[in-house]
């Protein structure tokens, strides 16, 4: 019989890596191929890059009122990165947990410690590692959307951001952006599946014995 139709609690998929690894190509391909991921949208302090998009890429704010949500206990999690703050606004990742929506987070380490801490049963964890690290300066200058400073200081703090690799449920060493795409969505499909995560399923299975 089908069960995909029960009623689910939805995850939290933390997709993190060094600035460069690939991650955010696999997050938006992930979006567009399901519809019952979101995206969950940090605010920062720092400055939007050329192409970015208030409200979908991020929420830019000032520190002050970063400081201000921090305070009033608007963030789920919240880290400074680089010289800039980060944090998850808990409103809307709340909403579309309870409508039953996994929502996806592009954080850094320090973000994915506090939701596991706060939310270990509801937290699937990916670390995407670059194929080298070659390959992550080819890509991070590839970009070229950053300044050079700003580039080295990356690459400095990519060796440190890939120490906490152990912390993570699940790894994928992004070779080739197709194949770290269905790995991630295999994952998803198995996390989904997870007994506790299918709440439906005690009602299903009385129906079916008849009790
Ligand atoms: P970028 O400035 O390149 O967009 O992001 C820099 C780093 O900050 C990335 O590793 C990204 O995953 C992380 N980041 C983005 N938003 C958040 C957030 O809300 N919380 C935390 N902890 N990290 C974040």
């Amino acid at each position: 019989m089908d069960t995909q139709n029960l009623s689910r609690r939805g995850l939290m998929l933390v997709l993190s890596s060094p600035s460069g690894a690939g991650k955010s190509s696999i997050a938006r391909a992930l979006l567009k191929a399901d519809s019952n991921l979101v995206s969950s949208v940090s605010g920062t302090t720092r400055a939007p890059r050329p192409g970015e998009t208030e409200g979908i890429d991020y929420y830019f704010v000032t520190v002050q009122q970063f400081e201000k949500m921090k305070s009033a206990s608007e963030f789920l999690e919240n880290a400074r990165v680089f010289d800039n703050f980060y944090g998850t606004p808990r409103a809307h990742v709340e909403k579309k947990l309870s409508a039953g929506k996994d929502v996806l987070f592009d954080i850094d380490w320090q973000g994915t410690q506090q939701l596991r801490e706060n939310a270990r049963d509801d937290l699937v964890s990916i670390f995407i590692f670059p194929p080298s690290l070659d390959e992550l300066e080819r890509r991070l200058r590839g970009r070229a959307q950053d300044p050079d400073d700003v580039v080295r200081k990356r690459m400095a703090r990519a060796s440190d951001e890939m120490s906490h690799w152990p912390e993570y449920d699940y790894i994928v060493v992004n070779r080739d952006i197709d194949k770290s795409i269905s790995q991630v969505q295999t994952i998803l499909a198995a996390e989904r599946m997870k007994r506790a995560r299918q709440i439906g399923l005690g009602d299903f299975v009385k129906g079916m014995r008849g009790a």
